[in-house]
């Protein structure tokens, strides 16, 4: 099917990304997901062959490329696996807070180094006390002179382990009514006293994308570290929410996509009865209605990416593609398993670790329950 928003020169990077990372990620997936990390001479390598921001400007060393890059990008990284979801998040969410509401001296700090790979970025909103609900976050950042003191403590931080630089959400007005007025955004960087990371969090799956609890006790952080303008961090997370929950959606069909091509294989080859069991009416039925939902939900999500480019308000239809097609991914994972029979459960089998890591695509990036709230909002209820 037709992509509106990918062309020739789409398809030819996509075919080089795909060659470079059979090159330098497939082989060595494995031995990242036991360490629970993917290393930094890996990030460097992306940023070498400019895979890493490259719709930042030309003047960071970017190639201001289009929003169709960023989804190649996504699509290629799911093909290897979930767990180099930190990479699409540093690419796609993280440093484009930057981008918009940075200073011109801010980007130049930063946007260098995560362009060429050696800087490694975050977001820390969720708290161990707060999650859906963003604007209950007790992380305080008191004015002192020239710096903020940061005290809190963030939780479930994809990449907080690797992370040179940590997009933090605080309270810089804990008074603030509504709540969520008294939000600001604060970039804290990993050497900085005060700053711990606490150890990686033992996940179910997305082994090779590092999680991890991040405290901050008395951390003193230059007033230049605010992002944009002070009390308007909500309104800044509310804007690139938007583009978080695409790239969710994105991801999601694409190990939709994969896990039925690895169940075609699989049912085609494995026999039961004297017969492929792919001849069984199960099996096909199964397998069509699955295709089915994959086509219904990339022509929608496809359409979106066109919304999104062309500049347009889709929250609601994002959070209504945010929640559907998780759902699609974890209902096909089950599915796809179950025609595996016993092998299905075993971890030499990919569709064992796809299982796994779809599992917390309707918890993170907001949950599916929080997505239908937007919606039911939306719709006057
Ligand atoms: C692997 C992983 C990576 C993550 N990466 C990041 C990251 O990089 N940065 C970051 O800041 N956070 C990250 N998170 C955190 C994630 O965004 C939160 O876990 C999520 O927003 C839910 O918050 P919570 O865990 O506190 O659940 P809670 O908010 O406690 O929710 C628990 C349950 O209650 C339901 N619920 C809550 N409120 C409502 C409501 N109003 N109506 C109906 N139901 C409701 C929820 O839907 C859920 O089912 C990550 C989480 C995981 C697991």
């Amino acid at each position: 099917m037709e992509r509106s928003f990918l062309g020739e020169e789409h398809a030819i990077f996509r075919r080089s990304l795909r060659k470079f990372l059979e090159k330098e990620a497939i082989p060595n997936f494995a031995q990242w997901e036991k360490n629970q990390q993917v290393p930094r001479s890996f990030w460097k390598k992306l940023g070498n062959q400019g895979f890493l921001c490259p719709w930042a400007d030309e003047k960071f060393g970017a190639v201001h490329a289009d929003f169709g890059y960023s989804v190649v990008i996504n699509e290629e990284f799911e093909r290897v696996g979930t767990g180099m979801v930190g990479i699409g998040l540093h690419n796609d969410i993280v440093m484009p807070y930057i981008d918009s509401y940075g200073t011109d001296t801010q980007k130049e700090r930063w946007l260098k180094g995560a362009i060429s790979g050696d800087l490694v970025s975050a977001i820390a909103m969720t708290e161990p006390g707060a999650g859906s609900d963003l604007a209950a976050i007790k992380t305080t950042a008191v004015k002192d002179g020239d710096d903020y003191i940061v005290n809190g403590e963030k939780t479930f931080i994809t990449n907080g382990y690797t992370a040179d630089l940590v997009v933090v959400v605080c309270k810089t007005n804990s008074k603030a009514q509504p709540a969520h007025k008294g939000i600001s955004l604060l970039v804290i960087e990993a050497d900085t006293p005060g700053f711990t990371k606490n150890k990686k969090l033992q996940k179910v799956g997305q082994h090779a994308n590092d999680t991890c609890e991040l405290v901050f006790e008395n951390v003193r952080v230059p007033t230049a570290n605010l992002l944009g303008v002070e009390g308007k961090g909500f309104y800044y997370l509310m804007e690139k929410l938007q583009q978080e929950r695409l790239m969710v959606a994105i991801q999601s069909m694409e190990a939709v996509e994969i896990m039925l091509e690895l169940t075609v294989d699989y049912v085609k080859q494995r026999e039961a009865f004297g017969r492929s069991i792919s001849k069984f009416q199960n099996t096909q039925f199964s397998l069509a209605e699955m295709k089915t939902e994959m086509q219904i939900g990339r022509t929608f999500v496809d359409r979106l990416i066109d919304d999104h480019v062309a500049g347009n308000n889709v929250v609601t239809e994002v959070s209504m593609a945010k929640w559907w097609t998780t759902d699609l991914a974890k209902k096909v994972a089950g599915e796809c398993m179950q025609l595996h029979g016993g092998y299905g459960y075993i971890e030499e089998y990919e569709i064992a670790r796809r299982y796994r890591d779809v599992a917390v695509s309707s918890i993170y990036a907001g949950t599916n329950e929080i997505m239908k709230g937007i919606i039911a909002k939306n719709m006057g209820l």
